[in-house]
């Protein structure tokens, strides 16, 4: 069972700024929560060609920076993520494992042409950390149409699902720990 959760900012937000959501995600899997900066280099996961950033490379840097560590980690990053089989990613996550990484480049209405909603932004934001969270923990993608395990291509898709466990994920969380 993990000890904590520790989510690592290597984006230009402010620590402030995701204090909140550490606290709301903490909630979700009863952990304690806590925020730091990330020991990321994001320009070693830059690939020239596609102008994105290969999120399985970050997860990696993650692994090989916390070896021993029991605690989940999830790092949040302002650049555009990709696998290469898709065009982007909203996150990637280790099933059953440590770490994960989460980006909000494109979870801002003003990305998508549409008018800035600051609070639906990170609404959206806290949402993919505990799903990203969430495949740590062992959980896979879940059908139920409110619960926060549901996979989202879209950000319309985000908005439609709640920030929480349904009760089956809850006992397989809980199963698992
Ligand atoms: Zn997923
Ligand atoms: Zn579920």
């Amino acid at each position: 069972m993990a000890s904590a959760i520790n989510i690592l900012n290597a984006s230009t937000l402010e620590d402030e700024r995701l204090e909140g959501i550490s606290q709301a995600v903490g909630r979700v899997f009863g952990l304690r929560t806590y925020v730091t900066p990330a020991p990321l280099n994001l320009d070693r996961a830059f690939d020239p060609s596609r102008g994105q950033y290969n999120s399985t490379a970050l997860l990696a840097q993650l692994l090989q920076a916390y070896k021993d560590g029991d605690e989940k980690r999830i790092a949040v990053v302002g650049v555009d993520l990709f696998i290469p089989v898709l065009t982007f990613v909203f996150g990637e996550a280790q099933l059953n494992g440590i770490a994960a990484v989460v980006s909000f480049h494109r979870l801002a209405n003003p990305f998508y042409g549409m008018v800035p909603d600051d609070a639906m932004t990170w609404k959206r934001l806290e949402k993919e950390i505990v799903h990203e969270l969430g495949h740590t923990f062992g959980l896979y993608h879940c059908h139920q149409f409110e619960c926060v395990m549901r996979s989202s291509t879209y950000v319309e898709e985000i908005d439609l699902k709640r920030e929480s466990l349904c009760p089956d994920c809850k006992s397989k969380l809980v199963a698992t720990r």
